[in-house]
Parts: structure tokens; sequence; C-alpha cells
């Protein structure tokens, strides 16, 4: 078990370094030991960290329900047959409205269980800064490290994750669903831009030409000078319909990111948030380290209040 490694550098490099032969096993306890961030995980995250960028990260959103999860078992299925390593971590948002969904995502995803070159976790986003679980990106680097050639991060589109999950991927997947209502609503405002790709899934349903339509001319509408123009496909999930083009789009959209230097970008934005979450980690250790019973006294007693003594307790 993860808890029974010896916490040593060493240890951790050792580690590191049989994820890279590809040890499945190795890969699995270093991702346990992040993700419970286990006494000295800090080591281990700066053991993984050098295999960093060399995964194409792809974000897929949307709202519970839509068919994300059915989507992604179908991607998966399409990027093993091209011979690549899989990885895919569900950010699970704890929130209530997302148990049954991802209970779900949990029975589809068996079919991927035996296969050796898939790698499937859920990671919790309860100490989320941002909306990203604080230790996103040391999963994708055990992942990158195993050799993953793509890695798929999926979470609910409910509020402000789906933006957050931009701010970790390359590539933003967001998926709807044609519904009678207006379209661009199931698409919450301000979400529109970070999409790179638009799936309208449950094309079996009626409406769905109508929904493509608005979304296209909401992007139209939207259009700065850019050089990417998200193109918006229709799929359905459940019977593996529109999984090919999707994975071309995909793969157009890294090489777009190649070719113009986006890429480099990408990976500056994803170090500034990799970055930002490490220290938020430390300062809210530093903080909980400085709080005494009595603070606590002062408080109840509302002889303060936490406004007041948070700026106290930061400056020393
Ligand atoms: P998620 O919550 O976004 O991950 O959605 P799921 O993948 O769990 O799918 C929700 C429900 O929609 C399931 O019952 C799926 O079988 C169903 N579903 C998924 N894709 C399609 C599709 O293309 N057409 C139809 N009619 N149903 C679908």
């Amino acid at each position: 078990m993860a808890t029974s490694l010896k916490k040593s550098k060493e240890t951790f490099r050792e580690l590191a370094r049989a994820v890279v032969r590809g040890d499945r096993r190795a890969a699995s306890r270093a991702l346990t030991f992040i993700v419970e961030e286990s006494a000295g995980f800090e080591d281990l995250l700066r053991a993984f960290f050098p295999y960093g960028g060399r995964a194409h990260i792809v974000g897929l959103t949307g709202p519970p329900g839509s068919g994300k999860s059915t989507l992604l078992s179908r991607l998966i299925c399409g990027y093993r047959l091209r011979g690549l390593k899989v990885g895919a971590l569900a950010v699970d948002p704890s929130s209530v409205f997302s148990g049954g969904a991802l209970l779900g995502d949990r029975i589809r995803m068996q079919q991927h269980a035996l296969d050796s070159e898939v790698f499937i976790r859920s990671l919790a986003a309860r100490d989320a800064v941002g909306g990203l679980p604080s230790n996103i990106f040391g999963a994708i680097h055990v992942l990158e490290a195993f050799g993953c050639g793509i890695i798929f991060l999926e979470t609910v589109g409910a509020g402000q994750d789906e933006v957050a999950v931009a701010k970790a991927a390359d590539t933003v997947v967001l998926v709807t669903v044609p519904s009678l209502g207006d379209e661009i609503q199931a698409i919450k405002a301000g979400t529109m831009e970070i999409g790179d790709l638009f799936v309208v899934n449950k094309a079996d349903l009626a409406q769905k030409d109508r929904a493509i339509r608005d979304l296209q001319s909401a992007l139209s509408l939207g259009q700065v000078e850019r050089g990417w123009k998200p193109p918006v496909l229709a799929t359905v999930a459940v019977e593996d319909t529109g999984t090919e083009a999707a994975i071309e789009q995909i793969e157009k959209h890294r090489r777009y990111l190649k070719s113009s230097g986006e890429w480099k970008h990408r990976r500056r934005a994803q170090v500034l948030e990799e970055l930002t979450l490490a220290m938020a980690r430390r300062i809210y250790r530093r903080s909980r380290n400085r709080i005494r019973e009595k603070h606590l006294e002062a408080l109840v007693d509302k002889r303060t209040d936490p406004v007041a003594l948070s700026k106290k307790l930061l400056k020393k």
C-alpha cells in the first residue's frame, strides 16, 4: 500500500522511475499517495514534475446527464485503437447532484478496467482552489510519466468547475444536448469562450439541427481574432456515432496548438495554475498551524472577527 512507502527522496525517485518503465502498480501507488496527500507527498510531486507537458490534456465538460462519461468511454476506445496509452481523471466536485452521475461513470468505465493501457481515477475537489482539486497537476504528471499520450479531465459543468478545467487543459471539449429551450442556456454564459470544440451529444433526439445552428451562430457572434474556429459536432455516444469525427477534431486542435505556438501559451497558463495551487496549499497549511484555541474562543465570544484576526495572524 501507498502508506507503507518509505518517505525518502530516493524512494520517491525510484517510484517515479518504475512509473516511467510502465509499472502500473507503481503508478497506482503514486496516484493514491498524491490524492490522499500522505506524508511526504510533496517530494513525490517534485519527482514527477519533470514529466509534465508530455501529454495532450483534454478537458471534457458539460451539464450532468449530457453523456460525458458515455462519450469519454467511446473516446478512450478510439484512442486505444490508435495505439495510445490513455488516462482519465474524473474531477468530482463533491456535489450532491453529481453523486448519481459519478456512480454511473464508474459502472460505464468498468469495460476499461482490464485494459492495462488505460488509467482512470476520480479526484475530489473538496479542497479546490478556484474549482480545481489542488492535486490535479500531480495526478496528471503521474499519468504523463506512465506514458499516457492523452489524458482526459472530466468535470461536471456546475458553475466554476467548468471554467476551471480550462486552466489545466490544452483542449476543452464542451458537451451539450439538444433541448427545447435556449441551447445557449445549457452552456452557461461565460463558458462559451473556453470551448475549443463543441459537441452536441444525443443527436438522436429531435431539435439537434437547431441546437447546432444556435451554437454556431453564438460562436460566430463571439468570434474575435482567433486562429482557431471552434467546430460544432454532433454525436450519439450510446451508438458510438461521431466519435471518430470528434477524435479527428481533437487531433486537429492539437496540431493547431503546436503549429501556432499556442501550446506554449497554454503550458505557461498551466504552470501558473500549478504554482498558485502549490502556494495556496502551503499558505492554507501555515494558516491552520497558526490558529490556537484562544483565537477560536475570541471569535466565539465576538471579541474580534475573522477579518481582523486573519490579518493579525498572517502578519507574523
Ligand atoms: P454524464 O452525466 O454527462 O456523464 O452523462 P452519462 O454519460 O452518464 O449519460 C446520461 C444518460 O444519457 C445515460 O442514460 C446514457 O445512456 C444517455 N446517453 C448518453 N449518450 C446518449 C446519446 O447519444 N443519445 C441518447 N438518447 N442517450 C444518451
